[in-house]
């Protein structure tokens, strides 16, 4: 489709897949703060535990949320809740790190399939103006090694070097946008903005969520690092700020193409010492990097093969997030509050405890 201005009506509502997810939650909470009106998918909306934070959005927005029931795989089954929106939040896919066993099913298949049918259902439904899909950096580079002999990325760049054996959670992001784009650019009754954020971290609104988000903060807390940690460089960026991003990009009229959506480059040791700073030393943080041959021998049994070790650990990573900022004017929070907010928020749920006096 050629770049226009797409104006969204702030009084139609606004649909959100995957709402119970890390990301999605904050997005349904500011959307609903905005004063929007909200549908958000989720495959169960019967169930006892996984929505509460969702109901009580729905409580204190009366008439605002509605959930609707829908799964990637199925077909059609996004028709009834995008029924006269305008907006189309896409987040749902699975996002899984480590020991994947059947990555073709569990992570590609879904990201795929289900993107193609949402973007189905936008293609039957007269009303969608505007697709916002959240795409990851993952998208944009494979390992961190693709940097070498070049300088930061930036949205021009697109992952040639993932594969469902190799770095599957890539992968799927990679082709699922890309079939996206396809789907986009092949009518032009709709346009597409897709938003590539680094690892998200910050407070979440549900405990429920199994995001490689939670699992990454929880080894500082379950003495996985308290060896030390790989010299693994990630992009990272706050929770606030990607739903933040998601909603701008929505209604902002001529919003277009790719936004890197990342606050900064961070290893595994520079968040440990970060929350050492806030925290002090009495959780099983991090203090020392484990050299990369160690590494290489211990990652299989964490699910991360020796490829993935010598073709991440050690290089250096950096993204390009100035069309972000420039056009979504996202003003990124400090590394020290998204971690430690976090951190601070698995204390008070409990799943942080303080190592044993000895
Ligand atoms: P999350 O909390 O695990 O949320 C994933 C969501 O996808 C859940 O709502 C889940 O719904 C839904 N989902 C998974 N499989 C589904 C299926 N077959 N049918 C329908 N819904 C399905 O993960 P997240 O971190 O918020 O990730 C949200 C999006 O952000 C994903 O597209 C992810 O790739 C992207 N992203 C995340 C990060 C990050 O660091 N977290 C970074 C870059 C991009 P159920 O509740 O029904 O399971």
């Amino acid at each position: 489709m050629l770049r226009g201005m797409t104006t969204i009506d702030p009084s139609k509502p606004v649909l959100v897949t995957g709402a119970t997810g890390y990301v999605a939650s904050w997005i349904v909470r500011y959307l609903l703060e905005d004063g929007r009106t909200v549908r958000g998918t989720v495959r169960d909306p019967g169930k006892s535990s996984g929505l509460e934070h969702l109901h009580a959005l729905g409580e204190a927005h009366p008439g605002r949320l509605t959930l609707y029931k829908a799964d990637l795989l199925d077909t059609g089954s996004y028709d009834e809740a995008m029924a006269d929106c305008e907006l189309v939040i896409h987040t749902a896919s699975p996002f899984l790190l480590g020991k994947v066993r059947d990555p073709q099913r569990q992570l590609v298949t879904p990201a795929l399939d289900g993107t193609r049918n949402v973007l189905a259902s936008v293609d039957a439904t007269e009303s969608v103006k505007r697709v916002v899909l959240t795409s990851s950096v993952v998208a944009i580079h494979g390992d961190n090694v693709d940097m070498k002999g070049r300088g930061a990325f930036t949205e021009a760049d697109w992952n040639t070097t993932s594969s469902v054996d190799h770095q599957p959670y890539p992968y799927s992001k990679t082709v699922a946008e890309r079939a996206a784009w396809e789907i986009c650019k092949a009518q032009d009754r709709w346009d597409m903005v897709t938003i590539h954020p680094g690892l998200v971290l910050g407070p979440s609104l549900t405990t429920a969520s199994k995001s490689g988000s939670m699992a990454t903060m929880k080894a500082f807390t379950d003495y996985t690092l308290a060896g030390g940690a790989p010299d693994l460089a990630m992009g990272m960026v706050d929770v606030r700020d990607v739903a933040r991003a998601h909603i701008t990009a929505g209604f902002t009229p001529d919003a277009h193409g790719r936004y890197i959506t990342n606050a900064r480059t961070i290893t595994m040791l520079e968040i440990g010492k970060i929350l050492r700073k806030r925290f002090g030393r009495t959780y099983p943080f991090p203090y020392t990097k484990v050299p990369k041959a160690a590494f290489k021998l211990v990652a299989p049994a964490a699910g991360y093969s020796r490829e993935f070790v010598e073709k991440n650990v050690g290089w250096p990573l950096e993204f390009d997030n100035s069309r972000s900022v420039a056009e979504l004017g996202i003003d990124y929070r400090a590394a020290e509050d998204t971690i430690g907010d976090h951190f601070q928020q698995m204390v008070d749920d409990g799943i942080a405890r303080r190592m044993p006096l000895k």
